[in-house]
């Protein structure tokens, strides 16, 4: 594997190509550490924007030697999905602090929340805030330690101005402020008082993007644009409800059949 790697970082470094590499076990991130080095002692990484997605067990270490490169962490929520599997082949202890975000921030490095392309999390941004705040997973078992939480504050700028700094956008997204886009959303609780539980049914009143309202909904209901005909017609997305459909009875989640007459999604059978 080294060799190989080794040859690809060194041309992308030579180039000044931005690069992401995805590892979620220290032991992973070891061995790329150690090609990185070895590439930054010939051709030197100066700045370059790079960075490592999940990190979910990086040790302090390792942290140090990914802040010495001016790399940054890309993390996900995959423990609001995961934290129960992970407990059970780790242990409790293991999972307290899985990434160590904490850590992470008090080293100084660029951190960013995300989803990675909804490969490991779902794009449902309140479901990680919700995770980065309580350390719950989405089915309610306590994951993070007390001392590992993230303040509402610190989690939102992990989503926001954080993950600025990986797409090159730093200073142009992330914050409402003059020389920014005024790409925005009124939301239907206020994340900052709301009861924990709220967080993940959070949804958008009204979404401006890019000078244009794009979405609106309750009080704002006649702004809505037409959307466009989903196509193709029988996708499942022309069914779900979204996240808020996990307050509605199970009986509203109808089967729906695919065109090749496999079943998306089955309704629970309940009488009602
Ligand atoms: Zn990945």
């Amino acid at each position: 594997m080294e060799a190989g790697l080794e040859a690809v970082i060194r041309a992308l470094v030579a180039a000044r190509w931005p690069f992401r590499i995805h590892a979620t076990y220290d032991e992973t991130i070891e061995r790329f550490l150690t090609v990185f080095e070895r590439v930054n002692r010939e051709v030197p990484f100066a700045g370059l924007r790079w960075f490592l997605d999940h990190a979910e067990t990086i040790s302090e270490k390792n942290i140090e030697r990914t802040r010495a490169l001016g790399g940054g962490i890309a993390i996900q929520h995959r423990m609001a999905y995961q934290g129960e599997y992970f407990i059970r082949r780790y242990g409790r202890a293991a999972a307290h602090a899985v990434p160590p975000i904490k850590r992470m921030l008090a080293a100084g490095i660029p951190v960013g929340a995300g989803t990675d392309g909804t490969r490991v999390a779902s794009y449902h941004p309140w479901t990680c805030l919700y995770w980065l705040v309580t350390g719950k997973t989405v089915g309610g078992t306590p994951v993070t330690s007390p001392e590992n939480l993230l303040s509402r504050e610190e989690a939102l700028r992990l989503y926001t101005t954080g993950s600025a700094w990986f797409s090159g956008e730093a200073g142009k997204k992330g914050t409402l402020a003059p020389g920014q886009f005024a790409d925005l959303a009124v939301l239907s609780d206020d994340y900052f008082t709301c009861a924990d539980e709220r967080i993940r049914r959070i949804e958008s009143v009204l979404t401006i993007c890019d000078g244009r309202i794009v979405y609106a909904a309750g009080e704002f209901a006649a702004l809505n644009p037409p959307l466009p005909p989903i196509s193709p017609d029988w996708s499942p997305v022309n069914r779900y409800g979204g996240y808020a459909n996990a307050d509605r009875p199970a009986h509203f989640r109808t089967p729906v059949f695919g065109a090749d007459g496999r079943l998306w999604e089955l309704g629970c059978g309940c009488a009602a």
